[in-house]
Parts: structure tokens; C-alpha cells; sequence
């Protein structure tokens, strides 16, 4: 181990397994938040023997440095991070931990397990006053501010990989936390040492990948930034791999179910319930890579399947296209408009004026303008997943010049505006689509004036 930096790993940190299909490039911060970056020297690579995702390659912390892993959780989050981490904890974690309270009175009770560890929160639960919990965070300012909120003497900072204690524990959580550990065979075999014989596992996780509906704006994963979370996630787990991680270090699945999130009112978590006891036959990592892959291979044909209706939907005499020409150009390789005449660079810029799409030339406001005027132009589809307002301000001059009215068409704008980009991205190795292409009728308060 180096003992100052970070030793990099690219081998599987649930199976270890060292052979990977790479996914895409790492995608950093993007979502439905409008937060993007990429970085170019890490990706999301599928372990081909158990289907994990991963972020490679994996930057395992030495003991003096896990405190890094809880700076990086806020890093994105702007620059106000106390006041994202008030919200985070007594907006987000709070409900979340309100939840769990009734799901561990469900299961259980106090007398039966009294004594409990849970991994990677600011000591929320802490507070419970039947189950006695002791939190774990390597956030220092999240674990400051835990202290001073909840129970001072049983918040700590650190991680489980590390953490001793002398008597064992009744029950042990992983609450949304354990995709944040990089190295997660070592954080359930240190959970598994510090249980009991027969203490209970709670693990929770709500993403695509575990056949959960994710935090999304609609509850659908439209595009691909609903389904990637940004840099503390280390691991993307399947419901196959998960079970087999935790029944290699002595724990056998209890159930299995799901919930709906406290907070977000689309959004669905998995919750698994491990008993330390050696199981029977453990569950294997088998199957878990053909698990993921069909779930990638869905997720990609439903974007194509949906978007392709669109645009068959779309593709009328009476439309017209008015945008981005990138976006317009990506619109054309999902599906070549064939009915459609009218399109509209929204910049106008004199290098594309002679750009064709499968024969149909870029329009100018002037000639779609006569088109709305002669009656055959009733409806615009906006081509922007990004400063739509912009194609809608220029649309308002230009009817305006042209003496058009703007209230007389009805305008369709994308879904949902996307920092992603383009519609296509390098997938598995391909161009594939990365969204879906779905429209709506322009909001009321977008409307040009
Ligand atoms: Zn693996």
C-alpha cells in the first residue's frame, strides 16, 4: 500500500476479476441539475466475470487519507458547501433514516437487536431513542456537524474498512452508502467481523442498475445522466453481484424489497437483509454480467424504440424544425425526416447554409416565415436540449421581422433539457443513442413574447 497517495486498481473489487468491457468515459456530475464534466482519464468499465460498473481506475485511500473520500462526496456541490451539507443531512438524510427506523421495526426489534453500526451518515440515527446506533462518516465537516445536531459521543469519523470496536455489533447498515466504498469485498467482510452470529445486514440502494426507478425529474430514465451518478460512486451494483458479495463473506440473504423514497417523489430504493450465518450454498457471481448487460441493452433500445415513434410522429408537412444544427443533424440519424421541408439553424451561420439533410436544404426565418404566412407551417419543434431559450428568442425577432404571428403555431421542445449533449455517444465500444427523443408542448412561460 502506498502509505501517501492513492494506489491505483484496475481489478474488480467484488469478484477480482481483471477483465473489462469499458462502458463509456467517466462522466462526472451530470444530471438532471444541469452539472456536467467529463473526465477523459477514467471510465465506466463493466467487470466482465460479474457485471459490476466501475469507475477505473479505482482510487483506494491509505488509512490516514479516507477523510478525502467524504471531502470528494461535497466537491461537486458548489461552492456553499456547509449549507449543502445542512440541506443533505436534515432535508435528505434525516427522512431517509425516518424511514429506516419503521423498516428495522418491521424487521425486528430493539430488544432482539439492540446495538448498531451504520456506514456513511452525519448521525442521524444516532438519535433513534429504542435502537442505539454509532455513525460512521468521512466527511469531518459532516461528522462536526453530526456532533453538534445528533449524539456527540457516538458520531465518528472513518470508514468500516478501518474501524475497531470491542463488542460486536447487533446490526449493521449500508444506507445509499455502500456504492461509495471502493473497496467493498473489504467493508462487508469488516461488517460481517464486527456482527454477531446471527446480527442482521441492511443494505439499500436505489439506481437503474439494481431495477429501481432513479431520482429522475419524471421517473423515467430518459436520458443516460439518469443513470450515472457522479464521483463518489465507485460501483454500480446488479441485484446478482450484490447477493454473491455478501454471501462470499458468510452472510445469507434474509429478503429482498423495495420502497419509495422519502424525498424524491418518482424515485424507488432496494433494500436487501443479510443474517451473519454461513449460507447453504452461496449465491455466485454467475449470471451477474448477463444481468447488467441486458439491462444496458434495454435501457439503449428503449431509447431508440421511443424516439424513433417521435419522430415518425413528428415527421408532417406541417412541421417545422427550428435549432441547434448539431441537434437537428443528430435528429436525422435516429430517423431521416422524409415529410418534413422546413428546417431552421437557429444561428443562421453562413457555413451551413449549404448543408443538406438527405436532400432537404437548411431554411432560412424568411422562407419558414412564408411558409407559416401560406398556412402549411402550423407547428415548430424546438431542437435544443440547451439554451432553448435562445432558438425561441431568435424565432420571436425573426417572426417578428417577418411579420408573423407567434401565437399562431404550436411549439414542441425535447422532454427535458440535458446537459449531455449530443444524442449519440461512444457506448460499449459504438456510437449509440444515449437519450431518448421524446417531445411536449413548449411550457407556457418559454413561450417567445
Ligand atoms: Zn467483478
Amino acid at each position: 500500500m502506498n502509505r501517501e497517495g492513492p494506489s491505483l486498481v484496475c481489478a474488480c473489487p467484488l469478484c477480482q476479476g481483471t477483465a473489462f468491457d469499458v462502458v463509456m468515459n467517466f462522466v462526472n456530475y451530470v444530471n438532471q441539475y444541469n452539472r456536467v464534466s467529463k473526465d477523459m482519464s477514467q471510465y465506466l468499465a463493466m467487470c466482465v466475470s460479474c457485471g459490476a460498473i466501475l469507475r477505473l481506475p479505482l482510487e483506494i485511500k491509505p488509512p490516514a487519507k479516507v477523510s478525502d473520500y467524504g471531502e470528494a462526496y461535497y466537491d461537486g456541490c458548489g461552492e456553499d458547501r456547509l449549507s449543502v451539507l445542512r440541506a443533505h443531512v436534515m432535508e435528505g438524510q434525516l427522512l431517509h433514516y425516518k424511514q429506516l427506523h419503521g423498516i428495522l421495526h418491521r424487521l425486528t426489534t430493539p430488544t432482539a437487536h439492540r446495538r448498531w453500526l451504520d456506514v456513511g451518515s452525519a448521525g442521524c440515527p444516532t438519535a433513534f431513542d429504542d435502537f442505539e446506533f454509532t455513525t460512521l462518516e468521512p466527511s469531518i465537516d459532516a461528522v462536526v456537524f453530526g456532533q453538534s445536531h445528533f449524539n456527540k459521543d457516538r458520531v465518528k469519523l472513518g470508514v468500516i474498512d478501518h474501524y475497531a470496536d470491542d463488542r460486536p455489533f447487533d446490526g449493521i447498515v449500508f444506507l445509499n452508502s455502500l456504492y461509495c466504498s471502493p473497496t467493498p469485498a473489504q467493508s462487508i467482510a469488516k461488517a460481517a467481523a464486527l456482527l454477531r452470529d446471527n446480527g442482521m445486514l441492511v443494505i439499500s440502494i436505489g439506481n437503474y442498475f439494481v431495477e429501481t426507478v432513479s431520482n429522475t425529474p419524471d421517473g423515467r430514465n430518459g436520458h443516460m445522466e439518469d443513470i450515472w451518478r457522479g464521483a463518489t460512486m465507485w460501483v454500480y451494483y446488479n441485484r446478482i453481484n450484490l447477493t454473491a458479495l455478501c454471501e462470499t463473506q458468510g452472510l445469507s440473504l434474509k429478503s429482498e424489497f423495495v420502497e419509495n423514497s422519502p424525498i424524491h417523489p418518482h424515485q424507488t430504493i432496494r433494500f436487501w437483509v443479510f443474517e451473519k450465518r454461513p449460507p447453504a450454498k452461496p449465491a455466485g457471481f454467475e449470471g451477474g454480467a448477463a444481468k447488467t448487460r441486458d439491462l444496458l441493452d434495454r435501457l439503449l433500445r428503449s431509447f431508440t424504440a421511443q424516439s424513433q415513434a417521435a419522430l415518425v410522429a413528428l415527421d408532417q408537412p406541417s412541421v417545422a424544425i427550428v435549432g441547434w444544427w448539431e441537434v437537428i443533424d443528430d435528429f436525422w440519424r435516429v430517423h431521416p425526416l422524409r415529410q418534413i421541408h422546413y428546417v431552421v439553424d437557429a444561428r443562421q451561420e453562413t457555413l451551413r447554409a449549404t448543408y443538406c439533410f438527405n436532400g432537404v436544404p437548411l431554411t432560412s426565418f424568411e422562407e419558414l416565415a412564408a411558409g407559416v404566412r401560406s398556412g402549411l407551417i402550423k407547428t415548430v419543434v424546438i431542437a435544443a436540449y440547451s439554451r432553448h431559450d435562445e432558438v425561441t428568442q431568435a424565432l420571436s425577432r425573426q417572426f417578428a421581422a417577418h411579420g408573423v404571428n407567434i401565437g399562431a403555431l404550436t411549439y414542441l421542445m425535447p422532454i427535458r433539457p440535458s446537459p449531455i449533449g449530443r444524442a449519440f455517444d461512444d457506448f460499449l465500444g459504438e456510437k449509440r443513442l444515449v437519450r431518448l427523443l421524446a417531445f411536449e408542448p413548449l411550457l407556457d412561460h418559454l413561450m417567445p413574447k
